[in-house]
Protein backbone atom coordinates (compact mmCIF):
# COMPACT_ATOMS: atom_id res chain seq x y z
CA UNK A 1 0.00 0.00 0.00
CA UNK A 2 1.43 3.37 -0.93
CA UNK A 3 -0.05 6.59 0.21
CA UNK A 4 -1.91 8.63 -2.33
CA UNK A 5 -2.87 12.28 -1.23
CA UNK A 6 -2.12 11.00 1.98
CA UNK A 7 -4.64 8.66 1.76
CA UNK A 8 -3.93 4.99 1.71
CA UNK A 9 -4.02 3.11 -1.47
CA UNK A 10 -3.28 -0.01 -2.88
CA UNK A 11 -0.61 -0.17 -5.53
CA UNK A 12 -0.74 -3.26 -7.20
CA UNK A 13 -3.93 -3.99 -9.49
CA UNK A 14 -6.08 -5.66 -6.95
CA UNK A 15 -9.43 -4.66 -5.99
CA UNK A 16 -10.31 -3.48 -2.70
CA UNK A 17 -11.95 -6.02 -0.39
CA UNK A 18 -13.97 -3.95 1.50
CA UNK A 19 -16.77 -1.76 0.68
CA UNK A 20 -18.29 1.33 2.03
CA UNK A 21 -21.86 2.28 2.57
CA UNK A 22 -23.46 5.33 3.00
CA UNK A 23 -26.63 4.52 4.87
CA UNK A 24 -29.38 7.42 5.46
CA UNK A 25 -30.67 6.32 9.05
CA UNK A 26 -34.06 8.84 8.56
CA UNK A 27 -34.65 11.21 10.82
CA UNK A 28 -35.09 9.47 14.21
CA UNK A 29 -38.00 7.26 14.38
CA UNK A 30 -36.00 4.07 14.14
CA UNK A 31 -38.58 2.40 11.74
CA UNK A 32 -37.49 4.24 9.30
CA UNK A 33 -34.15 3.32 8.25
CA UNK A 34 -35.09 1.08 4.57
CA UNK A 35 -34.52 -2.47 4.27
CA UNK A 36 -31.34 -1.97 2.64
CA UNK A 37 -30.28 0.05 5.10
CA UNK A 38 -30.48 -2.97 7.51
CA UNK A 39 -29.42 -5.10 5.62
CA UNK A 40 -26.18 -3.26 5.31
CA UNK A 41 -26.10 -2.81 8.95
CA UNK A 42 -26.28 -6.28 9.66
CA UNK A 43 -23.07 -7.36 7.55
CA UNK A 44 -21.23 -4.17 9.23
CA UNK A 45 -17.67 -4.56 10.80
CA UNK A 46 -17.07 -0.55 11.16
CA UNK A 47 -19.72 1.73 11.51
CA UNK A 48 -19.17 5.58 11.55
CA UNK A 49 -22.69 7.20 12.92
CA UNK A 50 -23.57 11.10 13.29
CA UNK A 51 -24.66 12.45 16.62
CA UNK A 52 -28.50 12.91 15.15
CA UNK A 53 -28.86 8.98 14.65
CA UNK A 54 -31.54 7.30 16.77
CA UNK A 55 -29.38 4.54 19.14
CA UNK A 56 -32.35 2.00 18.48
CA UNK A 57 -30.80 1.95 14.28
CA UNK A 58 -27.23 0.96 15.46
CA UNK A 59 -28.69 -1.83 17.20
CA UNK A 60 -28.78 -4.09 13.50
CA UNK A 61 -25.16 -3.54 13.40
CA UNK A 62 -23.96 -6.76 14.85
CA UNK A 63 -22.21 -7.50 18.25
CA UNK A 64 -18.83 -7.40 16.45
CA UNK A 65 -18.85 -4.71 14.69
CA UNK A 66 -16.84 -1.33 15.88
CA UNK A 67 -19.28 1.31 16.58
CA UNK A 68 -17.93 5.17 16.08
CA UNK A 69 -19.77 8.08 17.18
CA UNK A 70 -18.82 11.28 15.71
CA UNK A 71 -19.88 13.91 18.33
CA UNK A 72 -21.85 16.63 17.70
CA UNK A 73 -19.58 19.01 16.11
CA UNK A 74 -17.65 16.32 14.48
CA UNK A 75 -16.81 18.07 11.17
CA UNK A 76 -15.04 20.29 13.46
CA UNK A 77 -13.38 18.49 15.88
CA UNK A 78 -12.41 14.95 14.17
CA UNK A 79 -11.27 15.87 10.76
CA UNK A 80 -12.87 14.78 8.03
CA UNK A 81 -9.39 13.39 6.61
CA UNK A 82 -9.44 11.44 9.68
CA UNK A 83 -12.72 10.04 9.10
CA UNK A 84 -11.80 9.33 5.30
CA UNK A 85 -9.37 7.61 6.20
CA UNK A 86 -10.92 5.62 8.96
CA UNK A 87 -12.89 4.17 6.20
CA UNK A 88 -10.53 4.12 3.88
CA UNK A 89 -8.06 1.75 5.39
CA UNK A 90 -10.72 -0.29 7.06
CA UNK A 91 -12.18 -1.11 3.46
CA UNK A 92 -8.50 -2.25 2.16
CA UNK A 93 -8.53 -4.44 5.62
CA UNK A 94 -11.53 -6.13 4.07
CA UNK A 95 -13.88 -4.91 6.09
CA UNK A 96 -17.20 -3.22 5.60
CA UNK A 97 -17.71 0.01 6.43
CA UNK A 98 -21.11 1.82 7.06
CA UNK A 99 -21.35 5.45 7.13
CA UNK A 100 -24.33 6.46 9.08
CA UNK A 101 -25.76 9.67 8.92
CA UNK A 102 -29.19 11.47 9.72
CA UNK A 103 -32.42 11.75 6.96
CA UNK A 104 -30.81 11.35 3.56
CA UNK A 105 -27.01 11.11 2.86
CA UNK A 106 -27.50 13.10 0.01
CA UNK A 107 -29.54 15.98 1.95
CA UNK A 108 -26.89 18.46 3.67
CA UNK A 109 -25.16 15.42 4.63
CA UNK A 110 -21.98 16.64 3.22
CA UNK A 111 -21.25 13.38 1.74
CA UNK A 112 -19.70 14.46 -1.71
CA UNK A 113 -16.83 14.91 0.29
CA UNK A 114 -16.37 11.52 1.53
CA UNK A 115 -17.07 10.40 -1.21
CA UNK A 116 -14.67 11.94 -3.28
CA UNK A 117 -12.03 10.45 -0.87
CA UNK A 118 -13.36 7.24 -0.86
CA UNK A 119 -13.56 6.92 -4.71
CA UNK A 120 -10.32 8.07 -5.43
CA UNK A 121 -8.56 5.86 -3.21
CA UNK A 122 -10.18 3.06 -5.19
CA UNK A 123 -12.67 1.91 -2.59
CA UNK A 124 -16.21 0.22 -3.82
CA UNK A 125 -19.18 2.23 -2.35
CA UNK A 126 -22.74 2.43 -2.58
CA UNK A 127 -24.98 4.54 -1.31
CA UNK A 128 -28.76 3.99 0.38
CA UNK A 129 -30.90 6.99 0.62
CA UNK A 130 -33.30 7.47 3.56
CA UNK A 131 -36.24 9.98 4.53
CA UNK A 132 -34.84 13.12 4.68
CA UNK A 133 -36.11 15.50 7.44
CA UNK A 134 -38.40 17.55 5.12
CA UNK A 135 -40.42 15.13 3.86
CA UNK A 136 -40.86 12.90 7.28
CA UNK A 137 -41.74 16.34 8.71
CA UNK A 138 -44.31 16.53 6.14
CA UNK A 139 -45.49 13.37 7.13
CA UNK A 140 -45.34 13.44 11.02
CA UNK A 141 -47.17 16.91 11.20
CA UNK A 142 -49.56 16.31 8.47
CA UNK A 143 -48.28 19.16 6.04
CA UNK A 144 -48.48 18.17 2.48
CA UNK A 145 -44.97 20.37 1.19
CA UNK A 146 -46.64 20.20 -2.20
CA UNK A 147 -50.50 20.71 -2.78
CA UNK A 148 -52.96 21.15 -5.89
CA UNK A 149 -54.18 24.43 -4.64
CA UNK A 150 -51.25 26.04 -3.16
CA UNK A 151 -47.53 24.34 -3.92
CA UNK A 152 -45.66 23.18 -6.89
CA UNK A 153 -42.89 22.75 -5.46
CA UNK A 154 -40.40 22.75 -2.86
CA UNK A 155 -37.20 24.16 -2.10
CA UNK A 156 -34.35 22.65 0.37
CA UNK A 157 -32.59 25.41 1.20
CA UNK A 158 -29.67 25.86 4.56
CA UNK A 159 -29.77 28.27 6.78
CA UNK A 160 -26.14 27.72 7.01
CA UNK A 161 -24.23 29.00 4.35
CA UNK A 162 -20.60 28.10 3.99
CA UNK A 163 -19.39 31.59 2.24
CA UNK A 164 -15.80 30.56 2.44
CA UNK A 165 -16.07 27.63 -0.08
CA UNK A 166 -16.75 28.19 -3.28
CA UNK A 167 -20.71 27.75 -3.54
CA UNK A 168 -22.86 30.73 -4.40
CA UNK A 169 -24.17 32.68 -1.75
CA UNK A 170 -28.13 32.14 -1.60
CA UNK A 171 -29.93 34.37 -3.70
CA UNK A 172 -33.03 35.50 -1.28
CA UNK A 173 -34.63 37.26 -4.04
CA UNK A 174 -35.21 33.91 -6.12
CA UNK A 175 -36.13 32.59 -2.73
CA UNK A 176 -38.77 35.30 -2.04
CA UNK A 177 -40.49 34.61 -5.40
CA UNK A 178 -40.24 30.49 -5.41
CA UNK A 179 -43.21 29.49 -5.85
CA UNK A 180 -43.84 26.89 -3.49
CA UNK A 181 -43.08 25.68 -0.33
CA UNK A 182 -39.13 26.39 1.20
CA UNK A 183 -37.93 23.95 3.40
CA UNK A 184 -34.60 25.10 5.78
CA UNK A 185 -32.41 22.65 7.11
CA UNK A 186 -29.74 24.28 9.85
CA UNK A 187 -32.50 27.29 9.84
CA UNK A 188 -32.46 27.56 13.48
CA UNK A 189 -29.84 29.53 15.22
CA UNK A 190 -29.88 32.04 12.10
CA UNK A 191 -33.50 32.41 11.86
CA UNK A 192 -33.31 36.08 11.99
CA UNK A 193 -31.00 36.38 9.17
CA UNK A 194 -32.70 34.46 6.40
CA UNK A 195 -35.83 35.49 7.46
CA UNK A 196 -35.07 39.46 7.51
CA UNK A 197 -33.60 38.11 3.91
CA UNK A 198 -36.90 37.16 3.16
CA UNK A 199 -38.74 40.13 4.04
CA UNK A 200 -36.76 42.16 2.42
CA UNK A 201 -36.77 40.89 -1.02
CA UNK A 202 -41.15 41.19 -0.84
CA UNK A 203 -41.91 37.47 0.74
CA UNK A 204 -44.85 38.76 2.52
CA UNK A 205 -44.72 39.01 6.47
CA UNK A 206 -47.53 36.50 6.98
CA UNK A 207 -46.82 33.86 5.16
CA UNK A 208 -47.70 30.90 7.49
CA UNK A 209 -44.60 28.88 9.28
CA UNK A 210 -44.39 25.48 10.85
CA UNK A 211 -41.27 24.80 12.66
CA UNK A 212 -41.05 21.43 13.12
CA UNK A 213 -38.58 19.93 15.54
CA UNK A 214 -37.19 16.77 16.54
CA UNK A 215 -39.90 15.69 13.91
CA UNK A 216 -40.35 11.50 13.93
CA UNK A 217 -38.87 11.54 17.72
CA UNK A 218 -41.14 10.63 20.61
CA UNK A 219 -40.87 14.41 21.66
CA UNK A 220 -41.65 15.95 18.39
CA UNK A 221 -42.70 19.14 18.46
CA UNK A 222 -44.40 21.96 15.97
CA UNK A 223 -44.58 25.67 16.28
CA UNK A 224 -46.83 27.62 14.39
CA UNK A 225 -46.30 31.36 13.19
CA UNK A 226 -45.11 33.59 10.54
CA UNK A 227 -42.45 34.48 8.61
CA UNK A 228 -42.77 38.06 10.31
CA UNK A 229 -42.10 36.26 13.81
CA UNK A 230 -39.77 33.13 13.03
CA UNK A 231 -36.96 34.41 14.79
CA UNK A 232 -38.93 35.97 17.80
CA UNK A 233 -40.89 32.44 18.38
CA UNK A 234 -37.90 30.85 18.15
CA UNK A 235 -36.60 33.04 20.67
CA UNK A 236 -39.72 32.72 23.06
CA UNK A 237 -39.98 29.32 22.91
CA UNK A 238 -36.55 28.33 23.58
CA UNK A 239 -36.44 26.33 20.84
CA UNK A 240 -33.01 24.43 19.61
CA UNK A 241 -31.98 22.61 16.55
CA UNK A 242 -32.73 20.25 15.28
CA UNK A 243 -35.35 21.32 12.76
CA UNK A 244 -36.98 22.44 9.92
CA UNK A 245 -38.64 25.11 9.02
CA UNK A 246 -41.81 25.21 6.58
CA UNK A 247 -42.26 28.43 4.69
CA UNK A 248 -45.37 28.70 2.90
CA UNK A 249 -49.40 28.71 2.32
CA UNK A 250 -49.19 24.59 2.49
CA UNK A 251 -48.51 25.17 6.42
CA UNK A 252 -52.16 27.10 6.63
CA UNK A 253 -53.93 24.19 5.16
CA UNK A 254 -53.19 21.62 7.50
CA UNK A 255 -54.67 20.57 10.97
CA UNK A 256 -53.05 21.69 13.37
CA UNK A 257 -52.73 18.32 15.58
CA UNK A 258 -51.18 15.33 13.40
CA UNK A 259 -51.83 11.83 13.71
CA UNK A 260 -48.22 11.22 15.40
CA UNK A 261 -48.89 13.63 18.22
CA UNK A 262 -52.36 12.38 19.01
CA UNK A 263 -51.85 8.39 19.32
CA UNK A 264 -53.07 8.05 23.03
CA UNK A 265 -49.66 7.44 24.85
CA UNK A 266 -47.66 10.51 22.77
CA UNK A 267 -45.45 12.21 25.34
CA UNK A 268 -45.89 9.24 27.93
CA UNK A 269 -42.40 7.72 28.87
CA UNK A 270 -42.86 4.15 29.80
CA UNK A 271 -40.19 1.81 31.67
CA UNK A 272 -40.58 -1.82 30.91
CA UNK A 273 -38.93 -4.12 33.25
CA UNK A 274 -39.32 -7.56 32.07
CA UNK A 275 -36.57 -10.03 31.31
CA UNK A 276 -34.64 -9.13 28.57
CA UNK A 277 -35.68 -11.65 26.29
CA UNK A 278 -39.82 -10.52 26.61
CA UNK A 279 -39.10 -6.97 26.23
CA UNK A 280 -39.86 -6.81 22.83
CA UNK A 281 -43.49 -7.54 21.70
CA UNK A 282 -44.25 -5.25 25.00
CA UNK A 283 -42.04 -2.18 24.27
CA UNK A 284 -43.55 -2.64 20.36
CA UNK A 285 -46.99 -2.76 21.89
CA UNK A 286 -46.34 0.11 23.73
CA UNK A 287 -44.23 2.33 21.36
CA UNK A 288 -47.48 1.47 18.90
CA UNK A 289 -49.79 3.79 21.01
CA UNK A 290 -46.81 6.87 20.72
CA UNK A 291 -45.12 6.02 23.59
CA UNK A 292 -41.65 6.35 24.26
CA UNK A 293 -40.04 3.05 25.86
CA UNK A 294 -37.61 2.53 28.05
CA UNK A 295 -36.26 -0.46 29.36
CA UNK A 296 -34.83 -1.96 32.54
CA UNK A 297 -35.03 -5.63 33.13
CA UNK A 298 -35.47 -5.82 36.75
CA UNK A 299 -34.86 -9.45 36.66
CA UNK A 300 -33.43 -12.02 34.62
CA UNK A 301 -34.05 -15.29 33.09
CA UNK A 302 -31.12 -18.32 33.61
CA UNK A 303 -30.50 -22.09 32.85
CA UNK A 304 -31.62 -23.97 36.68
CA UNK A 305 -28.58 -24.81 38.67
CA UNK A 306 -29.41 -28.77 37.90
CA UNK A 307 -31.26 -29.92 35.12
CA UNK A 308 -31.64 -33.21 36.30
CA UNK A 309 -35.16 -32.89 38.07
CA UNK A 310 -36.57 -31.58 34.42
CA UNK A 311 -34.38 -34.55 32.67
CA UNK A 312 -35.88 -37.22 35.22
CA UNK A 313 -39.33 -35.54 34.11
CA UNK A 314 -39.37 -35.39 30.81
CA UNK A 315 -37.65 -38.89 30.43
CA UNK A 316 -41.75 -40.19 32.30
CA UNK A 317 -43.92 -38.13 31.35
CA UNK A 318 -46.59 -41.14 30.94
CA UNK A 319 -46.53 -41.13 35.04
CA UNK A 320 -48.29 -37.67 34.74
CA UNK A 321 -51.75 -36.56 34.31
CA UNK A 322 -51.31 -33.33 33.89
CA UNK A 323 -48.15 -30.95 33.02
CA UNK A 324 -48.84 -27.59 34.09
CA UNK A 325 -46.97 -24.40 33.24
CA UNK A 326 -46.91 -21.15 35.19
CA UNK A 327 -45.10 -18.98 32.79
CA UNK A 328 -44.05 -18.97 28.78
CA UNK A 329 -40.45 -18.88 30.06
CA UNK A 330 -40.99 -22.22 31.85
CA UNK A 331 -42.66 -23.78 28.39
CA UNK A 332 -39.62 -23.18 26.48
CA UNK A 333 -36.88 -23.34 28.62
CA UNK A 334 -38.73 -27.33 29.43
CA UNK A 335 -39.71 -28.16 26.18
CA UNK A 336 -35.99 -26.84 24.85
CA UNK A 337 -34.75 -29.67 26.89
CA UNK A 338 -36.64 -32.82 24.75
CA UNK A 339 -33.97 -32.38 21.66
CA UNK A 340 -30.89 -32.34 24.04
CA UNK A 341 -32.11 -35.95 25.66
CA UNK A 342 -32.75 -37.19 21.94
CA UNK A 343 -36.00 -37.07 22.10
CA UNK A 344 -38.97 -34.66 20.99
CA UNK A 345 -42.59 -33.49 21.04
CA UNK A 346 -44.69 -36.64 20.81
CA UNK A 347 -43.04 -37.19 24.34
CA UNK A 348 -46.03 -35.25 25.69
CA UNK A 349 -48.48 -37.83 23.79
CA UNK A 350 -49.55 -39.21 27.18
CA UNK A 351 -50.38 -36.18 29.18
CA UNK A 352 -52.96 -33.18 29.31
CA UNK A 353 -51.23 -29.83 29.14
CA UNK A 354 -52.42 -26.60 31.41
CA UNK A 355 -51.20 -23.12 30.59
CA UNK A 356 -51.63 -20.66 33.24
CA UNK A 357 -52.60 -17.38 30.87
CA UNK A 358 -52.92 -16.39 27.19
CA UNK A 359 -49.36 -15.79 26.99
CA UNK A 360 -48.29 -19.29 28.17
CA UNK A 361 -50.80 -21.10 25.73
CA UNK A 362 -48.78 -18.56 23.33
CA UNK A 363 -45.77 -20.44 24.02
CA UNK A 364 -47.44 -23.50 24.39
CA UNK A 365 -49.14 -23.03 20.54
CA UNK A 366 -45.34 -21.84 19.05
CA UNK A 367 -44.86 -25.95 19.49
CA UNK A 368 -48.08 -26.67 17.75
CA UNK A 369 -49.11 -27.96 21.53
CA UNK A 370 -52.64 -26.66 22.09
CA UNK A 371 -53.64 -26.00 25.79
CA UNK A 372 -56.28 -28.70 27.22
CA UNK A 373 -56.71 -25.99 30.08
CA UNK A 374 -56.06 -22.21 30.33
CA UNK A 375 -58.28 -20.79 33.16
CA UNK A 376 -60.93 -17.87 33.10
CA UNK A 377 -58.49 -15.81 34.98
CA UNK A 378 -54.95 -15.80 34.49
CA UNK A 379 -53.43 -16.56 37.88
CA UNK A 380 -52.59 -19.76 40.25
CA UNK A 381 -55.87 -19.80 42.14
CA UNK A 382 -57.89 -20.00 39.21
CA UNK A 383 -56.06 -22.15 37.76
CA UNK A 384 -55.86 -24.34 40.83
CA UNK A 385 -60.05 -24.24 41.07
CA UNK A 386 -60.25 -25.46 37.56
CA UNK A 387 -58.29 -28.82 38.43
CA UNK A 388 -59.04 -29.75 42.04
CA UNK A 389 -62.30 -31.38 40.95
CA UNK A 390 -60.32 -33.86 38.96
CA UNK A 391 -57.33 -33.84 41.25
CA UNK A 392 -57.55 -36.65 43.76
CA UNK A 393 -55.47 -39.57 42.84
CA UNK A 394 -54.33 -37.45 39.49
CA UNK A 395 -50.86 -36.86 38.93
CA UNK A 396 -49.43 -33.66 38.33
CA UNK A 397 -46.21 -32.47 37.04
CA UNK A 398 -45.52 -28.09 37.81
CA UNK A 399 -42.87 -26.64 35.88
CA UNK A 400 -42.11 -23.40 37.32
CA UNK A 401 -39.20 -20.46 38.06
CA UNK A 402 -37.10 -21.09 40.76
CA UNK A 403 -39.52 -18.49 42.90
CA UNK A 404 -43.16 -18.46 42.57
CA UNK A 405 -46.20 -19.47 44.43
CA UNK A 406 -46.95 -22.12 46.23
CA UNK A 407 -50.38 -22.03 46.52
CA UNK A 408 -50.85 -24.12 43.06
CA UNK A 409 -48.73 -27.07 44.44
CA UNK A 410 -50.96 -26.59 47.73
CA UNK A 411 -54.55 -26.76 46.30
CA UNK A 412 -53.79 -29.27 44.73
CA UNK A 413 -51.97 -31.77 47.09
CA UNK A 414 -54.89 -30.78 49.94
CA UNK A 415 -57.52 -31.50 46.96
CA UNK A 416 -55.73 -35.38 46.77
CA UNK A 417 -53.61 -34.98 44.10
CA UNK A 418 -50.15 -36.09 43.58
CA UNK A 419 -47.63 -32.68 43.14
CA UNK A 420 -44.61 -32.81 41.76
CA UNK A 421 -42.36 -29.65 40.92
CA UNK A 422 -39.52 -28.74 38.44
CA UNK A 423 -38.09 -25.74 38.45
CA UNK A 424 -37.00 -24.66 34.85
CA UNK A 425 -35.36 -21.64 34.93
CA UNK A 426 -34.36 -19.42 37.68
CA UNK A 427 -35.57 -15.77 37.83
CA UNK A 428 -32.55 -13.39 39.15
CA UNK A 429 -32.75 -9.79 40.42
CA UNK A 430 -30.79 -7.67 38.00
CA UNK A 431 -27.95 -6.31 40.66
CA UNK A 432 -28.04 -2.75 38.90
CA UNK A 433 -30.19 -0.11 37.09
CA UNK A 434 -28.64 1.16 34.26
CA UNK A 435 -27.59 4.80 35.59
CA UNK A 436 -29.41 6.51 32.97
CA UNK A 437 -32.71 5.08 34.09
CA UNK A 438 -31.35 5.89 37.39
CA UNK A 439 -31.41 9.43 36.72
CA UNK A 440 -34.07 9.94 34.85
CA UNK A 441 -36.40 8.47 37.00
CA UNK A 442 -34.62 10.25 40.09
CA UNK A 443 -35.48 13.59 38.04
CA UNK A 444 -38.98 12.50 37.13
CA UNK A 445 -38.45 11.87 33.24
CA UNK A 446 -40.11 8.67 33.88
CA UNK A 447 -44.20 8.67 33.26
CA UNK A 448 -44.78 4.84 34.49
CA UNK A 449 -43.04 2.05 35.41
CA UNK A 450 -44.73 -1.41 34.33
CA UNK A 451 -44.88 -4.19 36.92
CA UNK A 452 -45.58 -7.41 35.78
CA UNK A 453 -45.05 -9.62 38.55
CA UNK A 454 -44.47 -9.95 42.03
CA UNK A 455 -40.76 -10.87 41.99
CA UNK A 456 -40.38 -7.92 39.17
CA UNK A 457 -42.33 -5.56 41.65
CA UNK A 458 -39.75 -6.88 44.91
CA UNK A 459 -36.32 -6.36 42.13
CA UNK A 460 -37.68 -2.89 41.64
CA UNK A 461 -37.58 -1.74 45.12
CA UNK A 462 -34.50 -2.98 45.62
CA UNK A 463 -33.11 -1.29 42.55
CA UNK A 464 -34.61 2.47 42.77
CA UNK A 465 -36.15 2.30 46.40
CA UNK A 466 -38.42 5.49 47.25
CA UNK A 467 -37.67 6.87 43.81
CA UNK A 468 -40.21 4.21 42.82
CA UNK A 469 -42.55 7.08 44.09
CA UNK A 470 -41.48 9.24 41.28
CA UNK A 471 -43.56 7.72 38.79
CA UNK A 472 -46.77 5.73 38.18
CA UNK A 473 -46.81 1.83 39.10
CA UNK A 474 -49.01 0.45 36.49
CA UNK A 475 -49.54 -3.24 38.20
CA UNK A 476 -50.15 -6.22 35.74
CA UNK A 477 -52.56 -8.00 38.52
CA UNK A 478 -53.71 -7.61 41.88
CA UNK A 479 -51.28 -10.00 43.58
CA UNK A 480 -48.66 -7.96 42.09
CA UNK A 481 -50.50 -4.40 43.46
CA UNK A 482 -50.76 -6.36 46.95
CA UNK A 483 -46.97 -7.35 46.67
CA UNK A 484 -46.55 -3.85 45.65
CA UNK A 485 -48.83 -2.23 48.76
CA UNK A 486 -47.00 -4.29 51.16
CA UNK A 487 -43.35 -2.78 49.85
CA UNK A 488 -44.94 0.74 50.46
CA UNK A 489 -45.55 1.58 46.55
CA UNK A 490 -49.62 2.22 45.57
CA UNK A 491 -49.65 0.95 42.04
CA UNK A 492 -51.52 4.04 39.89
CA UNK A 493 -53.36 1.23 37.87
CA UNK A 494 -54.04 -2.07 37.51
CA UNK A 495 -54.86 -4.05 35.03
CA UNK A 496 -58.40 -5.95 34.83
CA UNK A 497 -57.25 -8.10 31.99
CA UNK A 498 -53.65 -10.12 33.67
CA UNK A 499 -51.84 -9.84 30.62
CA UNK A 500 -49.63 -7.54 28.81
CA UNK A 501 -52.53 -6.12 26.37
CA UNK A 502 -54.81 -5.93 29.62
CA UNK A 503 -51.82 -3.40 30.82
CA UNK A 504 -51.40 -1.47 28.18
CA UNK A 505 -55.01 -0.88 28.15
CA UNK A 506 -55.29 0.20 31.78
CA UNK A 507 -52.64 2.46 31.27
CA UNK A 508 -54.33 4.10 27.90
CA UNK A 509 -57.40 3.92 29.95
CA UNK A 510 -55.82 6.20 32.44
CA UNK A 511 -54.22 8.59 30.27
CA UNK A 512 -56.91 9.19 27.52
CA UNK A 513 -59.82 9.97 30.80
N1 LIG B 1 -29.07 14.52 6.02
C1 LIG B 1 -30.06 15.09 6.89
C2 LIG B 1 -29.81 16.55 7.16
C3 LIG B 1 -28.57 16.81 7.94
S1 LIG B 1 -28.33 18.51 8.29
C4 LIG B 1 -31.44 14.84 6.33
O1 LIG B 1 -31.56 14.39 5.20
O2 LIG B 1 -32.42 15.07 7.02
C5 LIG B 1 -29.00 18.64 9.91
C6 LIG B 1 -30.34 19.33 9.86
O3 LIG B 1 -31.34 18.43 9.46
C7 LIG B 1 -30.83 19.85 11.20
O4 LIG B 1 -30.26 21.08 11.52
C8 LIG B 1 -32.30 19.97 10.94
O5 LIG B 1 -32.60 21.11 10.18
C9 LIG B 1 -32.55 18.76 10.07
N2 LIG B 1 -33.02 17.61 10.84
C10 LIG B 1 -32.42 16.42 10.96
N3 LIG B 1 -33.18 15.58 11.71
C11 LIG B 1 -34.28 16.28 12.05
C12 LIG B 1 -35.45 15.97 12.80
N4 LIG B 1 -35.65 14.76 13.34
N5 LIG B 1 -36.39 16.92 12.93
C13 LIG B 1 -36.23 18.14 12.38
N6 LIG B 1 -35.15 18.47 11.68
C14 LIG B 1 -34.18 17.57 11.50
Amino acid sequence: MRQHNGLPRNSSAQPCPGKVFFVGAGPGDPGLVTLRGVHCLRQADLVLYDYLVNALVLRHSPPSAEMVGLGHHATKTIDQEAINRLMIEAAWAGKTVVRLKGGDPMVFGRSAEEIQAIESAGVPFEIVPGVTAATAAAAYTGISITHADYSSAVALVTGQERHSKGAPPLDYAALARFPGTVVFYMGVTSAARWSQAMLREGKPAETPVAIVRRCSWTDQSTYRCTLATVAETIAAENIRPPAVILVGEVVAHAGRDSWFTQRPLFGQRILVTRPRQQVEAFADLLADYGAEVLVQPAIEIADPHDWTPVDRALGRLDEYDWVVFSSANGVNRFLDRLPRLGRDLRALAPVKLAAIGPGTAEALAAYRLRADLVPEQYRAEALAEALVEQAPGRRFLLVRASRGREVLAERLAAAGGAVEQVVAYQSLDVAQPDPDIAAALRDGRIDWITVTSSAIAKSLGRLFGDDLRRAKLASISPITSETLRSLGYAPAVEATEYTMNGLAAAILASVVT
